[in-house]
């Protein structure tokens, strides 16, 4: 199953270097055979294999097997860890139905590089795995305060609050009406106190506790999208 950003109405496609290595060399697969593409627009595709060379496989759209339909509007804000762990993020948001990934740069952020890149191609191969029907998009890192100064106050930001001051995500999801939602989690670190301060004032803003433990920022980051899919159940 890949992720080709197909143009229905080009005729058959060929795939890239790298996909094309993926079937041709790692798959083995032969002409004539299926394949299961999907372009992020126009639902999910079956293909037979035209041409498998090293270099290049063509394919040709024989029928579609999904239609598109809505995915949702869920964006995760999280400040950069380190490498493995937003990784995972990265992957793990994409099994658990994050519409965006956008790393944001707080007062105790250690790491403030991300290779956009990286986390693009793990969100290619999840939404492959987990037949998804899109692919997450990456933003490019910006810091929190320039985020929250263009805030679409019609999204409400769930803010993970390790302090203990949050309510239960349960019950403000049970608040919330369905409709675009944001998850923030913060880094190592946690949020310096004027962050927090700010982020109390913000009318779209809701502060959420996880429990009694401190958890790591990635571990916290997939529990909230966990209960937002278990809760919504989209
Ligand atoms: N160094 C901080 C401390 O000891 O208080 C811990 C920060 S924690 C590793 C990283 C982030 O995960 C936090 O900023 C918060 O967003 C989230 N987080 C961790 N545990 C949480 C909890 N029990 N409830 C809500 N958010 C939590």
């Amino acid at each position: 199953r890949l992720f080709v950003p197909f143009d229905l109405a080009a005729g058959p496609l060929t795939l890239g270097k790298e996909q094309s290595h993926y079937v041709a060399n790692v798959m083995r697969a032969k002409p004539g055979e299926a394949v299961t593409l999907f372009n992020g627009r126009d639902g999910e595709w079956c293909g037979t294999l035209e041409t498998v060379a090293k270099s290049a496989v063509v394919v040709a759209l024989t029928s579609q097997t999904r239609p598109q339909t809505a995915e949702p509007d869920l964006w995760l804000l999280a400040a950069p860890i380190k490498k493995d762990c937003i990784d995972l993020v990265a992957e793990k948001a994409t099994e658990l139905g994050a519409s965006r990934l956008w790393p944001v740069i707080t007062r105790r952020t250690v790491t403030a590089r991300v290779n956009t890149e990286r986390l693009a191609a793990h969100m290619v191969e999840a939404a492959e795995q987990c037949e998804r029907l899109t692919v997450p998009e990456v933003m490019e890192p910006q810091p929190l305060d320039k985020v929250l100064a263009g805030w679409d106050a019609a999204r409400p930001l769930i803010f993970l609050d390790e302090s203990g001051g949050g309510m239960p995500l349960v019950q403000v999801l049970a608040d919330l009406s369905s409709g675009p939602l944001a998850v923030l989690v913060g880094p190592e670190g946690g949020f310096a106190p004027e962050e927090r301060a700010v982020l109390a004032r913000l009318p779209f803003a809701r502060p959420v506790g996880l429990g009694p433990r401190i958890l790591r920022a990635e571990t916290a980051a997939i529990a909230a999208l966990s209960v937002i899919q278990a809760v919504r159940g989209d």
